[in-house]
């Protein structure tokens, strides 16, 4: 496809099928015509490697665009807003609560528009823009619904943006004050994504995660890269990750065995673990099941940004968390609110329902003793709280006085927290 845009990457080889590795040209598809796998981005390592280094990284952009040697599409175009390099912050309190001595929250909802969807989106519409799409579209569990309307925005792109029909209204504002279109589906996330399969089918429209989900997936990688960077050019020994389709928590390991493997860190002893609330927790059943494939569920959960019953990536993640050493751990309902608070109570960071089952998964994780007090270990925290304040609801009793310090002495004094 022409374009005055394009800035096809010596490196970027392929399309690549996960299943049987036939190779497609590089074009907005993403499913293998041969067996239905999934497709991927195949990069010439070598290339990468002659042009990459610690510091051609450390002097590029303070975004996820510093990594654009391994990413589908360079940053000369790029839709950015600043995602990427958000903060990597070693834990005081929470890691003592927890009996660790080194954990690092990975504090994603620092993002633009506050979840770690950005990354994502801002690599897929850039690479739409490259293709000359002039709809950017996304199916959504909330996040993405922002991050997708945002980067639309910047880019100058028409937006339609679906999601499920109770979503919380601080991710349909959060999606709505971008000005695309917004489609309310009456149904939960699963049903609303075969919808947008189907009409995908039949329109020119980049949909950021089904026709560009290729692009849009190696987006996640930066988080691990980003990891490995901030914590002197490491692996951490454990990665603890809440898991939605399963995307991210593949990418994150790919990232990082991708530095490995360019020898821009010594080696990759990541255990990779699974976080799921137990309203939606296919992968972690699988898992704890001993099984190789998702069953689907119907989803009931109150992280609804984790909401997908039936998740495209379960398969490789199942086989990435058994392959790490890693392991699944599924979070009672009511300990995602609790984890949100106990974030917020020791850290001072005010993450999402998905930050909450990371948090109380990590406690497991720390309780049975699968993370040692002496391993180091990354919680990702994907998303802000303030996207889903109703959760924090029976935490909120303010005191109540007359403006006089008589009333503040009555009835506040002494109860300094
Ligand atoms: C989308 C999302 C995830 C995980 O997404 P995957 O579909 O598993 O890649 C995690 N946390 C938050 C807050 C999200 O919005
Ligand atoms: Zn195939």
């Amino acid at each position: 496809m022409a374009s005055e845009r394009v800035n096809y990457l010596p490196h970027v080889q392929s399309l690549r099928c996960r299943a049987c590795s036939r190779e497609y040209p590089v074009e907005p598809v993403y499913v293998c015509d041969f067996c239905f796998g999934p497709l991927e981005v195949s990069y010439d390592y070598e290339a990468v490697s002659r042009s990459i280094s610690r510091k051609s990284i450390e002097s590029g952009p303070h975004t996820l665009w510093r990594y654009d040697d391994l990413l589908p599409v360079g940053r000369e175009y790029a839709v950015d807003i600043g995602a990427g390099m958000t903060p990597l912050i070693r834990s005081n309190n929470l890691a003592g609560e927890f009996g660790l001595h080194e954990v690092w929250l990975k504090n994603d909802s620092a993002n633009p528009t506050w979840s770690f969807k950005d990354r994502v989106v801002s690599v897929a519409s850039t690479k739409a823009l490259e293709f000359e799409f002039e709809v950017l579209a996304c199916v959504s569990t909330g996040n993405l619904a922002g991050a997708t309307a945002a980067h639309g925005a910047r880019a100058g792109m028409k937006t339609l943006v679906f999601v499920p029909g109770d979503l919380e209204s601080g991710k349909i504002v959060g999606a709505a004050v971008y000005g695309p279109t917004l489609v309310a589906v009456k149904g939960n996330y699963d049903q609303a994504n075969r919808l947008c399969s189907e009409l995908g089918d039949e329109r020119r429209w980049a949909f950021v995660n089904i026709n560009m989900r290729p692009y849009y997936s190696e987006g996640s990688k930066t988080l691990g890269y980003e990891i490995a960077e901030q914590l002197g050019w490491k692996a951490p020994d454990h990665i603890v990750t809440p898991v939605a389709s399963g995307s991210m928590f593949t990418k994150v390991w790919k990232g990082l065995n991708e530095f490995a493997e360019l020898g821009l860190i010594d080696g990759v002893n990541t255990r990779m673990h699974v976080a799921q609330p137990e309203g939606c927790s296919p992968v972690s059943r699988a898992f704890l099941d001993g099984h190789t494939h998702a069953r689907p569920v119907v989803p009931d959960t109150v992280a609804k940004s984790l909401a997908i019953g039936d998740p495209a990536d379960a398969f490789y993640a199942l086989r990435i968390a058994r392959e790490s050493g890693g392991t699944a751990v599924i979070v009672p309902e009511h300990e995602v609110a609790e984890g949100m608070k106990l974030l917020a109570d020791t850290e001072g960071i005010f993450t999402e329902t998905a930050g909450g089952v990371t948090v109380s998964a990590l406690r497991r994780l720390a309780k049975d003793g699968v993370i040692k007090p002496g391993e180091s270990v990354v919680a990702l925290i994907t998303g802000n709280g303030l996207k889903t304040l109703e959760l924090m609801d029976p935490y909120v009793d303010p005191v109540s006085i007359d403006p006089t310090v008589e009333s503040f002495d009555a009835n506040v004094d002494g109860r300094v927290s």
